[in-house]
């Protein structure tokens, strides 16, 4: 089978076509700047060719044919027409409360999705933009919804009600959600294969944006994002978790209306912030430490400070730990902040062999041989657990 992957966001578009069962990825690619020209970089692995093209993107529609279009190309695509495509499988962020599992879209799961907006305004709405194109272009085509909340509905009430006044919840099912769902599941069942049934794991997908899931046998029993993906760890411009009376103090203080220090929150904080501008970018900061910058170096150790912190919680409330695991771009190719994390957690059974953890982006153990705890290294693939629940549900 051959299943396109969708990932929309406000403005780009991310691609893949795979095969949902040996993971090949046939082409992928992004589109930038949709609604302001449009460019498209699209890449075939398998015939070594990148290119990148200026093609006028009003809206969503117009990047997806693009996309069809040069998947379709004598030269630069990989297959002869879309028939070939059998279905499409698109990353929703919110699923709300509805949504435990992927879903095949029909008027029904539309609505449901839309029902969630006002959980994830920043992520939902471009979503279906991206689903609403494909319907448009490939009507005929089975499309799934895969969404980031899913995989966290098993958490139980106590890790996921927050202590407000119940009828927030009742009424407005504000609680606590989780992100990354897809990518946690991907490694949940990774270390099932690699490592068995039964284990207590905790993930850390450090990233841009980063969570920790607690997952007891495959199944996730607390996660460090919230409602929505701003709390938990500090990120690259995310705050993590803060004392609400810091946004009303900076709203007052600063004549400042709430969205606004929202969007501080989102996208002026985390390790940029902290850094005081050097970057949200963990290399820039390495670097920016290594010449001697306090503000970058305060960063890593508050970055570092507060994954550990979430490691020890996530221990405990597991009731032990049989398997750590880093993923996503710092969690893969972050040798020193790999290190800057395990260190201390000996405590806990967790020892990393400083030899082994030299590595980038590959799946390896990096823990010491006499560790209690397994330490990994696993890439993450959300694109292939989408496509494989695409083409389930395509079936
Ligand atoms: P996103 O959340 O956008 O998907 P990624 O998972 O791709 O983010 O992670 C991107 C981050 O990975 C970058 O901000 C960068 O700091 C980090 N990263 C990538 N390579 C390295 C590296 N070699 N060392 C440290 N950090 C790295």
């Amino acid at each position: 089978m051959k299943i396109l992957v969708i990932n929309a966001g406000s403005s780009s578009l991310k691609y893949q076509l795979m095969d949902p069962d040996s993971g090949d990825v046939f082409a992928k690619g992004l589109c930038e700047r949709i609604g302001i020209d449009g460019r498209l970089t699209h890449k075939a692995p398998a015939k070594d060719i990148k290119v990148v093209s200026e093609i006028p993107m009003p809206t969503h529609a117009e990047a997806i044919t693009a996309v069809l279009d040069i998947l379709v190309d004598p030269v630069n695509g990989v297959v002869s027409s879309v028939d070939e495509i059998d279905a499409v499988g698109h990353r929703v962020v919110h699923g709300g409360m509805k949504f435990a599992e992927s879903c095949l879209i029909d008027e029904a799961c539309l609505e449901a999705v839309r029902a969630c907006i006002p959980l994830g305004p920043l992520h939902n709405p471009a979503n279906l933009l991206g689903i609403e194109a494909c319907q448009k272009i490939l009507p005929n085509k089975p499309q799934v919804a895969v969404f980031d909340t899913a995989y966290h509905m098993t958490m139980p009430p106590k890790a996921y009600r927050y202590a407000i006044p119940d009828e927030y919840y009742e009424k407005d099912s504000l609680r606590r959600y989780g992100f990354h769902g897809t990518s946690h599941r991907y490694i949940a069942k990774r270390v099932e294969a690699l490592e068995g049934k039964g284990l207590k794991v905790i993930n850390c997908h450090l990233g841009n944006g980063s969570s920790l899931a607690a997952i007891l046998d495959g199944k996730c029993q607390d996660t460090s994002m919230g409602l929505s993906p701003l709390c938990g760890v500090p990120m690259g411009t995310r705050v993590g978790d803060i004392d609400t009376t810091v946004a009303q103090y900076i709203c007052k203080n600063y004549n400042k209306s709430m969205d606004e220090v929202m969007t501080i929150l989102n996208k002026k904080s985390g390790v940029f912030g902290l850094s005081g501008g050097v970057s949200s970018d963990f290399r820039d900061l390495e670097a920016a430490a290594a010449q001697g910058n306090e503000k970058a170096q305060l960063a890593l150790d508050k970055f570092a400070y507060e994954v550990k912190k979430y490691i020890g919680a996530y221990a405990a409330a597991l009731g032990g730990l049989d398997v750590l695991v880093f993923t996503a771009g710092v969690g893969e190719n972050g040798v020193l902040m790999r290190s800057m994390i395990c260190e201390g957690l000996e405590f806990l059974g967790v020892k990393l062999d400083q030899e082994k953890n030299k590595l980038r982006g590959d799946e390896r153990i990096i823990s010491a041989a006499d560790s209690k705890v397994k330490i990994w290294v696993i890439p993450t693939n959300e694109e292939l657990m989408i496509a494989q629940d695409t083409a389930a549900l395509a079936k």
